[in-house]
């Protein structure tokens, strides 16, 4: 039986303004066969599909286009759900109709979901409508690829600058003299409005504006991908430009490299993929996330000891536990998972009860129906410890992470508890690097940030391995740490910490990087 191929568009650059259609077709995904210009971000929403890259660079084609219309053939002949995955929208300029023609051709079932073209979003960002009333009432996209056009493309882009108010040229960069030579063939005045919007709707959006007359020199440090728009409505930038490092984004244009880790729980779990929260919460705040996982978090080697708590805990002629303590997320999803898959739920803990370390830990309780009976007054493992002598029952089970239990449990043993802990989950640092890993080698960060010891020691792993001095490469750039245990672990592993939150969390992490930015503030430009 034949698979299906979805040619999806993956919006302009923006992680968000890829379509729900869109994304509910990456969930289902075997295959994704993108692009380039698309997302890294969009990883996310398929971490079970397997990714091949068919980018192009210009001037130079990796995968000719007939090897990826034989690519989409032969994974639908599979019977594998694939997803062609493209910048913008398929269908304009994206090659979409002729590889929805090869499957044709083949027999292959395809659908097609439309997706926010850049010739419309970069304008937008760069607060340009295509339209506008009283100004332009009509608008082209236009290849500024001569090759890619007809025989005569000069020819149509003057018929185009004399027939449609708003031209927006795609693939144009290297060609702008010659556009700017035919507008003015064309008839448009030397003072018509130009703007050029590089990586549009991502943190690293320039926009450069002008005339038809001076427009060859302001853009001269433009790369592609880059919009032209020529017309009157490139003059409305400055007006309505919104897109900007402001009081709303305040890390805008800021690179910053997110290490946490890649999380595999139990197959079974119902958790629906999508960017880790700290990346979307970058975007949201106008940084651009380098996502370059540095630790793999997974199941224990071997669960028999975690899967002998969860049967004790319902277990009527067992001792039981009084109380069960976490002191992290991950001990909490693991946990609740494996009650899960062992065919419990929360009916199981109705005579135990939940200590979790923080409000974070306690908020990752709520999805299987539990609530913690004890928070301490400060989120550490120590003050745990401390302020649970005065509550009743002395049995602990503690899940933690195999190798590493955490430094709770000695404190409670000292203080007469009977403490079980047992490895609920287990931190990898030893892993394959991430592609993301060159961008990081060649300089193309502002910050480092680490959540955890582990990820510190993940890093530098991966960049020994790779032959680099890992406390050379890290010191060149800004380096974040989330509190001070992490801090003090990359100090340890030699680093030199910029940045501790002053919060131990995502938000507190995104607060001293915004405090961070305003102090440096000449330095970003
Ligand atoms: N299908 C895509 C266009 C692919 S052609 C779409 O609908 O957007 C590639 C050209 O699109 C680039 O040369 C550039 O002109 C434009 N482009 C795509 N993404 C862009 C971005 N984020 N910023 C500026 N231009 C972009």
């Amino acid at each position: 039986m034949s698979g299906i191929v979805y040619l999806v568009g993956g919006g302009p650059g923006d992680p968000e303004l890829i379509t729900l259609r869109g994304v509910e077709c990456l969930r289902q995904a075997d295959v994704v066969i993108y692009d380039r210009l698309v997302s890294q971000a969009l990883h996310s929403y398929a971490p079970q599909a397997e990714w091949i890259d068919v980018g192009k660079q210009p001037d130079h084609h990796p995968i000719p286009q007939h090897e990826i219309n034989r690519l989409l053939v032969e994974k639908g002949k599979e019977g594998k759900v694939v997803v062609r995955l493209k910048g913008g929208d398929p269908f304009v300029f994206g090659r979409g109709g002729e590889e929805a023609q090869a499957l044709l051709e083949a027999g292959i079932p395809f659908e097609v979901v439309p997706g926010v073209t850049s010739a419309i979003a970069g304008p937008a960002y760069a607060g340009i409508p295509v339209t506008q009333r009283n100004m332009a009432c009509s608008a082209a996209f236009i290849t500024g690829h001569r090759a890619q056009s007809g025989c005569s493309p000069t020819g149509d882009w003057q018929r185009a600058a004399r027939g449609v108010d708003t031209l927006v040229f795609m693939m144009g960069v290297a060609s702008l003299p010659q556009i700017v030579e035919q507008m003015r063939l064309a008839g448009r005045p030397a003072s018509t409005p130009v703007a050029l919007v590089e990586r549009a709707t991502t943190p690293l959006q320039k926009v450069v504006t002008g005339t038809l007359e001076n427009i060859l020199e302001r853009a001269a440090g433009v790369c592609p991908p880059a919009l032209i728009v020529v017309g009157d409505v490139a003059s409305l930038h400055e007006e309505l430009q919104w897109f900007k490092r402001d009081e709303r984004r305040p890390l805008f244009g800021l690179r910053v490299v997110n290490t946490r880790p890649r999380v595999q729980r139990w197959s079974g779990t119902d958790e629906i993929p999508g960017p880790d929260e700290f990346t979307m919460r970058l975007y949201a705040l106008g940084a651009q996330a380098i996502s370059l996982p540095s630790c793999l978090i997974t199941p224990p080697l071997d669960s028999a000891p975690l899967d002998c708590a969860i049967h004790h805990l319902s277990d009527p002629e067992g001792l039981g536990y009084n109380w069960i303590i976490f002191t992290s997320r991950n001990a909490v999803q693991f946990f609740g998972d494996r009650l899960f898959a062992q065919g419990c739920d929360a009916r199981s803990l109705s005579s135990v009860r939940l200590a979790a370390v923080g409000p974070r830990t306690a908020a990752a309780l709520r999805p299987y129906g539990l609530k913690a009976d004890f928070i301490p007054s400060y989120a550490h493992g120590k003050s745990l410890a401390k302020e649970m002598t005065a509550l009743s029952g002395r049995v602990v089970l503690v899940p933690h992470a195999e190798g590493s239990p955490p430094l709770t449990v000695p404190d409670l043993l000292s203080q007469g508890y009977q403490v079980e802990a047992v490895p609920a989950y287990r931190v990898c640092t030893e892993i394959e690097p991430p592609d993301s890993l060159t961008e990081l080698i060649a300089g193309e960060a502002d910050v480092v940030t680490f959540f955890s010891p582990a990820a510190v020691r993940g890093l530098t792993n991966m960049l020994a391995q790779q032959g680099c001095d890992p406390v050379r490469t890290l010191n060149s750039f800004t380096t974040a740490c989330v509190g001070p245990t992490t801090a003090q672990a990359a100090r340890t592993a030699g680093l030199r910490v910029d940045i501790v939150a002053a919060e131990q969390s995502v938000e507190g992490m995104c607060q001293a990087l915004a405090q961070w930015v305003a102090e440096k503030q000449p330095a970003l430009g």
